[in-house]
C-alpha cells in the first residue's frame, strides 16, 4: 500500500512526531511499511508537517502523488521536507528545552550539559518506531548538523514554550 494522506476517523491516534493526538477530521500523513514484528504492513500516523520535519522522504513520495487534501499546505510541507533533507541528522531533531539537571551528556562535545541551559533533544528512527537519542549542546548544533538551519523543526517540536522561553532560547540559538 502507498502512503497516504486522509481525514482521521477518529481523535484516537497520537502523532508519531509530536507525539500529541491527531484530532477528528484532520488530515494526517500514513507511512506505510512492512511490519518488522508480524507479517504485513502497518501505519505510522503524523501530523503532516511533524512527518515534513522527521520523514522527509516519505512524505515527499507522497506529495509527489496528487493529494489534493493539502491544496494550500503542499508548499509549505515540501519545503520543511527538503529543509530537512539538507542533513542526515535533522530529522532527529525532536525540540528544546532546559536541561533539569547536569547529568546528560552533549551528544556532539561528550561534555555535561550544565543545569537550566538550553538542549536539543534528539530521537532516532528506526523500522518504525522513534527512540531517545540524548541531547546536544545548542552551541553544538553548528557542527553537528554541519551549519544547516535547525530552528523551524526546533520551534516546531517545543509547542510548549512560552513566548518569555522562545525569546530566550533564540538568544542561545544566536549564542548570545
Ligand atoms: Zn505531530
Ligand atoms: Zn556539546
Amino acid at each position: 500500500m502507498p502512503h497516504v494522506f486522509e481525514a482521521a476517523p477518529s481523535g484516537r491516534a497520537k502523532c508519531r512526531g509530536c507525539n500529541r493526538t491527531i484530532a477528528k477530521g484532520e488530515i494526517r500523513f500514513g507511512e506505510r511499511l512492512a511490519n518488522p514484528y508480524a507479517e504485513g504492513e502497518m501505519s505510522l500516523w503524523f501530523h503532516p508537517l511533524c512527518a515534513a520535519y522527521k520523514r522527509p522522504e516519505p512524505l515527499l513520495e507522497a506529495l509527489a502523488e496528487a493529494a489534493p487534501e493539502l491544496a494550500l499546505e503542499r508548499e509549505k510541507l515540501s519545503a520543511a521536507a527538503h529543509a530537512a533533507l539538507a542533513h542526515r541528522r535533522l530529522p532527529r531533531i525532536d525540540g528544546a528545552q532546559r536541561a533539569p539537571s547536569g547529568q546528560a551528556k552533549c551528544r556532539h562535545c561528550r561534555q555535561p550539559i550544565e543545569r537550566g541551559a538550553w538542549r536539543i533533544r534528539l530521537v532516532f528512527y528506526e523500522e518504525g518506531r522513534f527512540s531517545p537519542g540524548g541531547f546536544l549542546h545548542v552551541s553544538c548544533r553548528h557542527e553537528y548538523f554541519e551549519n544547516q538551519e535547525a530552528w523551524e523543526a526546533l520551534l516546531h517540536f517545543s509547542p510548549d514554550l512560552t513566548e518569555e522561553d522562545r525569546e530566550e532560547l533564540a538568544r542561545a540559538y544566536r549564542g548570545e
